[in-house]
């Protein structure tokens, strides 16, 4: 065999599974550890700094200098008290992951040597260099200052030896250069504008928050494989690689029992999780061979994606200590199941009411219907914005393939929801409805959960699908920042019951009756966005037809999606939120244009890279040893050879060809690349990489899974698939 892959099946064959101990016998007893959290805080801090913190994370209010200086005081002891000796502010830059840049706790005091020291000033507000960051032209170097600055509404944490104070990230000019800063811009005008809607239902109603509940799903390779391929350790998915013979025909890896390397790292992972207060559920096999999944509790959203966050940042750190790699790409291995991250996302008010989870009487439904409706017109109105914060180049790989939904927005309500829509879009009026249907709409809508929740009745199919208390935004990837997605979500919803608020208030003033007028304009909305609503087979042909007729959209190409960013009805929605000013919105689809033309980029290079380097010089070797067992039988045989070697000789010849698809593609894409490198707009670069580039990926791996399949397998220098998922 190839040294490379030998050497890396001997490690392999050398692995010896790392026993795990849990850090206590419950669960409960080492919960949150790690976690400055209201508990460590109510002892850590005097009273009236408890006070004001707690003021500011549950009413928004800001936190004095003076109160700050006595937060860094407490959090000190505490965070040395846990053998931390660093702080620092923890962000999340607009790359894939999170940002740390460690302080040490020292100063000097006055006898030379040093004191631990930490104040409230460094833990409000710290000044990276913006210019290292992507910025999409906000930032320019000579005025690179960026802030970052305490989110006191996530709690700060311990890994390792450091303090994480979780911060936003701003330029000097306020301009957003991460996603906490616009996905807490975004969760406040989503809880003012429910709030005021609330008010129609339930008076007590003063705050509502969003839910998040993700579903991470992942790969894990054994580490000796995954270094023997330059592609995953570079790119994170592998650019060749003939299928394995047996894969997930069988659906056999699915919820099947956990190898026992898996277990220990998982439970190992569930520690690190637990003690940071993460509050992981569920584990379990997914659909394709070595691929997992980890869904939490949901949480407040911009804790549940700070929590998601730092697993990521665990998954990988944790993989490593048991001889893993966890992949966390869309899609590692062609032609198996990708990777994507389920986003549960809901409601819910102070008086502890899930919006989306259908009432128990009358007005309670009423109330819910009035937030599914708004919900799916967000949806059919900002179609193009959603699949904009969720299509990546990774995640552009999963869409449509028949294990994710397609890149056509749409929502699944379920039978019952559907019902009651239709008995609304259907009736004139509240009053005209006959009792039976009076009945049907307030009293049945209880009965959903029920139904919706013993599984007969949900839709795997669905970029965004009603599963009972909440709707699962279903197309975004395993890699994504969850910020992403539930930036445009809140803030369409946000727009739109404000919009509702405004419609319903107006017919009230022409001296409607309150239910009366919510009726009319949820019937109004029903007929509007009832496009959008599907509940059939998402990875049908018939529904790509059915969609265009219906005038959604279907945008696969990433940066054309990416376009939905800035159109006028994106523009003007954040806009109005104040979430993004043009200029941030510009900027930050820049990023993405240029996030996008760079992985191909890098995809293109590797590949280039392996196919000149490894695959061409071993399908010589092995030509030249069918060329020489050829030579040798002419010389035993004489003539007869042409006989006795029979097809060898078409296999050489099959080689050859090979060899020169390879060698003449790799030398087209790079001319391609030299063209598409001289374009000075990001816009338009990525999109030459998009069409002029990209489609080169494809059309050099055919030649390359072929080969593998001829050339003799002690030669192959890469892992194969079946190698890379079926050892564990
Ligand atoms: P499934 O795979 O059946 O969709 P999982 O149990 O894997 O379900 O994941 C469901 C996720 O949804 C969990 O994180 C769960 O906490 C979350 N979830 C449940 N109810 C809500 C809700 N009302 N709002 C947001 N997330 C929720
Ligand atoms: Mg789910």
């Amino acid at each position: 065999m190839a040294t490379f892959r030998l050497a890396a099946f001997q490690k392999l064959l050398e692995r010896q599974p790392i026993e795990v101990k849990r850090e206590a016998d419950l669960t409960s007893d080492y919960y949150g550890t790690l976690v400055f959290d209201r508990p460590k805080m109510k002892k850590y801090l005097s009273k009236d700094s408890y006070k004001a913190v707690i003021d500011a994370i549950d009413n928004n209010t800001t936190i004095e200098r003076k109160v700050a200086d006595g937060v860094a005081t407490g959090m000190k002891a505490w965070a040395l008290e846990n053998s931390a000796t660093h702080y620092t502010h923890w962000f999340q830059p607009l790359t894939d992951g999170t940002a740390e840049k460690h302080d040490a706790f020292i100063d000097h005091n006055e006898m030379g040597g040093v004191v631990e020291a930490f104040s409230g000033k460094l833990l409000a507000q710290q000044e990276p260099d913006a210019s290292s960051f992507p910025n999409g032209g906000l930032r320019q170097t000579f005025e690179a200052r960026g802030y970052t600055a305490w989110d006191v509404s996530s709690p700060a944490f311990i890994v390792g030896q450091t303090l994480c104070i979780p911060t936003i990230f701003i330029s000097y000019t306020g301009e957003a250069l991460d996603y906490k800063s616009p996905l807490l811009k975004s969760l406040n005008a989503i809880d003012k504008a429910a709030v005021d809607v609330c008010q129609y239902f339930d008076r007590n109603v003063t705050k509502v928050w969003a839910n998040l509940g993700w579903e991470q799903e992942y790969f894990l390779v054994d580490e000796a494989l995954y270094q023997a391929r330059p592609d995953l350790s570079l790119t994170g998915r592998t650019l060749m690689g003939h299928s394995s013979s047996k894969d997930q025909q069988l659906d056999d890896h699915y919820f099947g029992s956990i190898p026992e390397r898996v277990g220990n790292f998982m439970v190992d992972l569930e520690n690190e999780a637990y003690k940071l207060g993460i509050p992981c559920k569920t584990r379990h096999n997914e659909v394709a061979p070595n691929q997992f999944e980890l869904a939490p509790i949901f949480e407040e959203c911009n804790l549940a994606n700070d929590h998601n966050q730092l697993i990521m940042d665990l998954l990988g750190k944790v993989a490593r200590k048991h001889k893993f790699r966890c992949l966390l790409h869309e899609k590692p291995f062609a032609g198996i199941n990708g990777s994507g991250k389920h986003n549960n996302w809901s409601l819910s008010t102070n008086t502890g009411v899930i919006l989306y989870a259908p009432g128990k009487n009358p007005k309670g439904n009423m109330q819910f219907l009035t937030f599914v409706v708004n919900a799916i017109m967000a949806v059919y109105k900002h179609q193009d914005l959603l699949r904009a914060s969720i299509l990546t180049a990774a995640n552009s790989h999963r869409l449509g393939a028949n294990e994710a939904p397609p890149a056509i927005m749409s929502a699944f309500l379920g039978t019952e929801v559907n019902k009651m829509l239709d008995l609304i879009e259907q009736s004139v009026s509240e009053k005209k409805m006959s009792p039976e249907e009076k009945t049907s709409l307030k009293l049945n809508i209880g009965r959903i959960p029920e139904i919706l929740l013993d599984n007969t009745d949900r839709n795997r199919t669905s970029p965004f699908a009603f599963t009972g208390n909440r709707f699962e935004f279903r197309a975004v990837g395993s890699t994504a920042n969850c910020a992403s997605a539930m930036i445009a979500l809140n803030s369409a919803v946000a727009e739109q019951l404000i919009e509702f608020k405004v419609e319903v208030d107006t017919v009230i003033d022409k001296g409607v009756k309150k239910d009366e007028a919510i009726f009319q304009v949820l019937k109004k909305y029903i007929g509007i966005c009832k496009p959008i609503r599907f509940d059939g087979n998402g990875y049908s042909d018939e529904w790509l037809v059915e969609a265009a007729k219906r005038g959604l959209t279907n945008v696969t190409s990433v940066p054309e999606s990416l376009d939905g960013y800035l159109k006028k009805s994106s523009k003007e929605l954040f806009a109005k939120l104040r979430i993004f000013n043009e200029k941030e919105l510009e900027g930050r689809t820049e990023v993405e244009y240029e996030k996008y033309m760079k992985k191909i980029q890098i995809e293109a290079r590797v590949l280039g890279d392996i196919a000149l380097n490894h695959i061409v010089p071993t399908a010589v070797k092995y030509q030249t040893m069918l060329v020489d067992n050829v030579k040798g039988l002419k010389d035993v045989f004489g003539d007869e050879y042409k006989t006795l070697a029979g097809n060898r000789i078409e296999t050489i010849k099959e080689i050859s060809e090979h060899i020169s698809t390879i060698r003449n593609k790799v030398r087209e894409m790079v001319d391609a690349r030299k063209v598409a490198n001289k374009i000075e707009n990001t816009r338009e670069l990525a999109g030459a990489y998009d069409k002029d580039i990209r489609p080169f990926l494809d059309e050099i791996r055919v030649p390359i899974d072929k080969l593998e399949l001829i050339v003799d397998d002690e030669l192959w220098p890469l892992p194969k698939y079946r190698e890379l998922l079926f050892n564990r």
